[in-house]
């Protein structure tokens, strides 16, 4: 047994934070010894989380036609992917979607957009009325990842019943400019701090396996500890053809496992949710991400790659052991039958825009351009 990661390990386990340096040396370890990093997060997550792991589930309701240029994703307009133009699902199949995320244990279910960020009109006609029928159903709690908010669209979002957003870092501020140029790292941050201070629960993560270097990857979990999200989403890159990073390898399944315990140790309390790329990258090891310190991850399919059936994650929990905790918290109710945003314009100090339906125009524009 490595004697410098059981002591961290102890470290941790009686309350302290490790330092950048101590999670750099977690870094170093390797070969056979990172089973004894698997073994100790695992150490930890038992002693912060207990013996209940989390589901969540989400569907793409608005998919495509980003005019965004994340270099990973397969909806950004800027590239010839198999997702061509934009499509919505309808409010039914969203509804649906919903029950039968809460009907398969998912303690949160998230809406979620493509886009730079929602505009008033998909806010006030849509996605809000939708939002609230899932948060006054009360059998998971109504999540939001709709891209960049202000103040003003984090308030409408909690009125409306919402009462978690998720909004990726998706890497370190360093690495970023390699993988989007067109809003900036600090409009996430923000959008974080806007979400925060409206009273929201932050679900905030990234994807390993860009072509990152372990220094980028330490700077994003620090990060994420410092604002203090409450769910940490680890993705791994399912390099999708047609983006520019449609080359990059995979990562192999024991690096997702250590990345996974180098950020248990990093941030014990955190729920640290194993999400996209779990099959294709973990493979025969998926199980293994509770022993590496994972105390959570996603059900049902992903935005526009398929995942496994419900049935199977569950038979996995169940076979190690382990139970999962569904939703129980019950209705929210809305602030007001028909919240609305004012018909000023701003953008306010945090400098996010709100997007007017004018703008979306610009979107299909660009589509046009490229077809
Ligand atoms: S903003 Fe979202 S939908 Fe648009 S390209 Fe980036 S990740 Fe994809």
């Amino acid at each position: 047994m490595l004697e410098s990661v059981r002591n961290l390990a102890e470290k941790v386990i009686g309350g302290e934070l490790i330092s950048r340096v101590d999670a750099a040396a977690l870094t170093a370890v390797s070969s056979d010894d990172v089973y004894d990093l698997f073994y100790w997060a695992n150490k930890i997550r038992i002693h912060f989380k207990g013996r209940n792991i989390r589901f969540c589930a989400i569907v793409a309701a608005k998919v495509g036609g980003c005019s965004e240029d994340c270099k990973f994703c397969a909806q950004s307009s800027h590239y010839q992917t198999a997702i061509a133009g934009q499509n919505k699902l309808t409010d039914q199949q969203v509804i649906d979607s919903a029950l039968h995320a809460g009907a398969v244990g998912a303690d949160s279910f998230g809406i979620v957009n493509s886009g730079r960020g929602p505009t008033r009109n998909e806010l006030e006609n849509w996605l809000g009325p939708m939002l609230q029928k899932i948060a006054t159903e009360g059998k998971t709690r109504a999540c939001a990842t709709l891209g960049a908010l202000t103040p003003e669209t984090a308030q409408f979002l909690y009125d409306n019943g919402v009462r978690r957003v998720n909004h990726n870092l998706e890497t370190s501020e360093n690495f970023y400019p390699e993988i989007v140029s067109t809003h900036p790292y600090s409009e996430r941050l923000n959008t974080l701090r806007v979400a925060k201070a409206a009273g929201l629960s932050l679900c905030s993560g990234g994807i390993f396996g860009m072509g990152e270097k372990w220094s980028d990857r330490l700077d994003m979990i620090f990060a994420l500890r410092d604002i203090g999200v409450d769910v940490m989403p680890v993705n791994f890159l399912n390099a999708i053809p047609g983006t520019p990073l449609e080359n990059q390898p995979k990562l192999p399944p024991m690096e997702c496992l250590k990345i996974i315990s180098i950020c248990r140790f990093i941030y014990p309390t955190v729920e640290l949710k194993v999400a996209g790329g779990r099959e294709v990258c973990l493979r025969d090891l998926q199980s293994w991400i509770f022993f590496a310190g994972a105390d959570s991850t996603m059900i049902g399919n992903y935005l526009t790659t398929y995942g496994r059936s419900p049935e199977l994650d569950h038979q996995m929990v169940r076979d190690l052991g382990l139970d999962w905790q569904s939703y129980e918290q019950g209705p929210v109710q809305p602030a007001a039958a028909k919240p609305l945003l004012s018909r000023v314009s701003h953008t306010g100090k945090f400098n996010i825009p709100i997007l007017h339906e004018a703008e979306v125009a610009v979107d299909q524009e660009l589509i046009s351009a490229r077809n």
